[in-house]
């Protein structure tokens, strides 16, 4: 039996980096960038006021006050969006709104509040200054964010809601990212029928390929679904020629030790297989190899199968240790580890068969330290017990079990402030 770091570094050596595609932008959210992006043009592209105010010259303000108002000739009113065909000259403001290009001849803007304006008649024409305001003041400058020509995102950055908001400034409604890899699914199981149909006897729903398929989609894939195979070896391998498209097969059940588990078979006709069995709890029997299959130009090639076990917690588990990051590394992530961290383990684990165990366990943070305690029954068939999770409690495969007080580490699934 191989160990979990022996097992993943040799799922990652089949897996390599995708093709760049071109992308609408809202698209790409949690993509790797694939060009370097530069600005076209200036953020902002004119000074513009960064108060509702009066555009005036700083002079013009010298010596005002609260009880010496100068008054200065109101010629014209600017909006976020147009251009004052006037020119600011001594004694005269332009009336200016939020974000609207400073007019010539004006070096500073006076805030709504520093005028007199509530006081008086909007005809008149005029406006007080109450205050002195140096130049420049509230003049958000041409460029201040972004210049012409420099490089505002750096070929590799992972996509966030705050550089799709870069993206869309420069004006960018495409970019190139690596494209996602499409991960088909296929469950199997005699006994399996899906969400959407009544429930005869003996019968239990396929809660696999939906769980697996949210995993997909959390990591930046495209899951494809591909239903439900029978145990019989016509029916997997009708499943799997569905799925010879997609970057990726995963495939659930069928690989212990069972009279009907004949994905191992199929899996030796249909490709070769790398590795059976993994030393870690839930998750042992965790299949991997590769399906012979077709690319676009008819050329041969080889694609990743990963057969997870058919227990609902051991094939989630595995998807987080072995899919995630094969699924991240062809996304062209750097990061390929869910978060860890050291808690005090506060339920005694036993660890009989000397695997790994990775524990469902509930983490919380008390007066600085984090503790984790387990979700109850631990059974791989037990899926609530991953819902209830938000990590996984870590037992090396070297030690018999670990005592409740123990220092543990724990993989982390979900991560949140309230941790
Ligand atoms: P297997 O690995 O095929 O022997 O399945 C192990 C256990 O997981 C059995 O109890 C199956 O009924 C159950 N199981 C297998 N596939 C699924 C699935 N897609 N959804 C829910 N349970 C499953
Ligand atoms: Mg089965």
């Amino acid at each position: 039996m191989i160990s979990v770091e022996q097992a993943l570094e040799k799922i990652l050596s089949y897996v390599d980096i995708l093709e760049e595609k071109q992308s609408p932008i809202l698209d790409c959210l949690g993509q790797v960038l694939a060009e370097d992006v530069y600005s076209s043009i200036n953020l902002p592209p004119l000074d513009n006021s960064a108060m509702d105010g009066y555009a005036v010259q700083s002079r013009d303000t010298l010596g005002a006050g609260p009880q010496s108002p100068r008054i200065l000739r109101v010629i014209d009113t600017v909006t976020a969006g147009s251009i004052s065909r006037y020119e600011v000259e001594p004694a005269t403001a332009i009336r200016i709104m939020t974000g609207a290009p400073v007019p010539k001849g004006a070096d500073c803007i006076v805030r709504f509040e520093d005028t007199d304006e509530t006081l008086r008649k909007k005809s008149s024409g005029e406006i007080g200054i109450l205050c002195e305001v140096k130049t420049g003041s509230d003049i958000r400058r041409a460029g201040e964010d972004i210049t012409t020509g420099s490089l505002v995102l750096k070929k590799g950055t992972v996509i966030r809601p705050s550089e799709v908001g870069v993206l869309a400034s420069l004006g960018r409604a495409k970019v190139m990212v690596i494209r996602r890899p499409v991960v088909a699914i296929l469950a199997t199981g005699d006994e399996l029928v899906d969400a959407n149909q009544p429930l005869p006897e003996g019968k239990i729903y396929n809660s696999n390929t939906y769980s697996v398929a949210a995993l997909v989609l959390r990591c930046g894939g495209i899951p494809k679904i591909l239903g439900i195979a029978l145990d019989k070896e016509d029916s997997l391998i009708a499943g799997f020629h569905q799925g010879l498209d997609a970057d990726m097969l995963i495939t659930t059940g069928g690989v212990s030790m069972g009279d009907y588990d004949v994905v191992k078979d199929v899996l030796a006709k249909e490709g070769e297989i790398t590795f059976w069995t993994v030393r870690m709890k839930p998750g042992k029997p965790l299949a991997f190899g590769t399906i012979k299959g077709l690319d676009k130009n008819g050329k041969a090639r080889k694609i990743p199968h990963l057969g997870f076990p058919g227990n609902p917690v051991s094939s989630m588990v595995t998807f987080e240790l072995f899919a995630r990051p094969a699924i991240l590394k062809m996304t062209g992530k750097k990061n390929l580890t869910k978060p860890m961290i050291q808690a005090v383990i506060e339920n005694p684990i036993v660890n009989t068969d000397g695997r790994r165990i990775f524990a469902r366990a509930i983490v919380e943070k008390r007066d600085g330290q984090y503790f984790a305690q387990l979700t109850g029954p631990q059974g791989s068939g037990i899926l609530t017990s991953m819902s209830l999770a938000n990590g996984l409690a870590i037992v090396p495969e070297d030690k018999p079990g670990v005592e409740k007080g123990d220092m543990v580490q724990v993989m982390m699934l979900d991560w949140n402030e309230e941790i």
